[in-house]
This record gives structure tokens, sequence and C-alpha cells, in this order.
């Protein structure tokens, strides 16, 4: 499968990590919109947000515990924000689920 998110995590395209373990990884994105800009993703392929099932979502929360972690770590005590864009509506152009940890500025909402 042609996924890039999947070729950074076998190393075939490099990336700057921020955390790994056996089944998540979080690297920096390579056009940050924030001071800190992590990609928070899933080692195993899960196209988006639509596609977490019963079988597959316990992933998602240790997902929220590195996003905790990296947030302390990182000294983001003032807040921060996570995003997902889910399909085309959502603005997703990485067809591998993945989540933003944002940080370092003042966000505005309703985004976009
Ligand atoms: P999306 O728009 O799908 O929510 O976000 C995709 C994100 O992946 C974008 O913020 C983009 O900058 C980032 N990105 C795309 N290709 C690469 C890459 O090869 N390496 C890294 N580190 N980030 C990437
Ligand atoms: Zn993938």
């Amino acid at each position: 499968m042609d996924c890039i998110f999947c070729k950074i995590v076998k190393g075939e395209i490099p990336s700057k990590k921020a955390y790994e373990d056996d089944s998540v990884l979080a690297f920096y994105d390579l056009e940050p919109q924030a001071p800190v800009h992590i990609l928070i993703i899933p080692k195993d392929h899960i196209s988006s947000c639509a596609d977490i099932t019963e079988e597959n979502s316990a992933v998602i929360s240790h997902i929220f515990e590195v996003a905790a972690k990296l947030g302390k770590e990182l000294g983001l005590d003032n807040g921060y924000r996570i995003v997902n864009n889910c399909g085309e509506d959502g603005g997703q152009t990485v067809k591998h689920l993945h989540f933003h940890l944002m940080g370092g500025r003042q966000f505005t909402w309703p985004a976009g």
C-alpha cells in the first residue's frame, strides 16, 4: 500500500520522532502550524477516524495517553489543541489516521 505514514513507521521515509512504542508513533509535522506540532499515529494502518471499530479502538485511548505525556514533557502547561481531520470535508490529506498535537500559541475557535 502506498501510504506515506506507513513508510514513516517502517523508516522508509525519515521523520523527527517525539515518541515511539509498539503500537504508536509520534513525529514532528513537516509543515508546523504552531511552535509545537506533532502527529500521533497508530503504527497499524487505519485510514481515518471513520474506520475506528470495536476491534481497533484500544490504540485510540493509548494515543491520548501519549498526547498527555508529550504535553507534559514539552511543557505545554497552558494547554494545547488536538485535531483530527476526517475525510474530504474534514480536510484530511494523508489517509492514515493521525492526531495533530499543537501547542505553544493561542488558538481560536471555531477553527477554519
Ligand atoms: P491532514 O491534513 O491529513 O490532517 O494532515 C497531514 C499532515 O501531515 C500535514 O500537517 C502535513 O504537513 C503532514 N505531512 C505530510 N507529509 C509528511 C511527511 O512526509 N512527513 C511529516 N513529518 N509530515 C508530513
Ligand atoms: Zn498507512
